[in-house]
C-alpha cells in the first residue's frame, strides 16, 4: 500500500512520519526567480540554466474562490472546495486547492502543504492531491 500523487511532477510526497510534502519547482540560475510547477525555460529572463528546486509550501493566502462544481468532472460525488492562489515564502505565487476544512480561509492567512486521499485503489494505494492548509495545523 503505497500513496501515490493524482499527478506526477508536482510534489514530493514524505517518506517518514514526520517528514512535510513539498512542492516540485525549479530555480533560474541566472537570475533566481523560482517556479511552481517547473518550466523549462525562465519566464523572467528567459535563461535556460533551470535547477530543480522542492519548495516548502509554506505561504500566504493571496486570493481565493469557493467551487460548488464537481472537482473531478463526470464524477457524482462532489463536494465544495475552494481554490486559492498562494504566495510562496520561496517567491512564487501558485493555485491550488485549499484543504477540505479551512472553514472560511481569510486573505492573508498564513498557509502549509497538506495532503488528503481522493481514493483508495483495489490494491489498497492511496491516490493523494495536495492542498493548502492553515499553518500551524497537521498535515
Ligand atoms: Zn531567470
Amino acid at each position: 500500500m503505497a500513496r501515490v500523487p493524482f499527478e506526477a511532477g508536482l510534489v514530493v510526497l514524505p517518506e517518514g512520519e514526520r517528514d512535510l510534502p513539498k512542492l516540485l519547482g525549479n530555480r533560474c540560475g541566472e537570475c533566481g526567480a523560482v517556479f511552481h510547477p517547473p518550466r523549462p525555460v525562465c519566464l523572467s529572463c528567459h535563461g535556460r540554466s533551470l535547477r530543480d528546486a522542492q519548495l516548502s509550501g509554506d505561504g500566504t493566502l493571496y486570493a481565493c474562490t469557493h467551487v460548488q462544481m464537481p472537482l473531478r468532472p463526470g464524477r457524482r460525488e462532489s463536494r465544495d472546495y475552494w481554490v486559492g492562489h498562494v504566495d510562496l515564502d520561496e517567491g512564487p505565487r501558485v493555485q491550488g486547492l485549499l484543504s477540505a476544512d479551512i472553514g472560511e480561509p481569510r486573505i492573508g492567512m498564513r498557509v502549509a502543504l497538506g495532503l488528503e486521499t481522493l481514493r483508495v485503489e483495489d490494491g489498497g494505494d492511496e491516490i493523494v492531491a495536495h492542498h493548502f492548509r492553515p499553518a500551524g495545523e497537521s498535515a
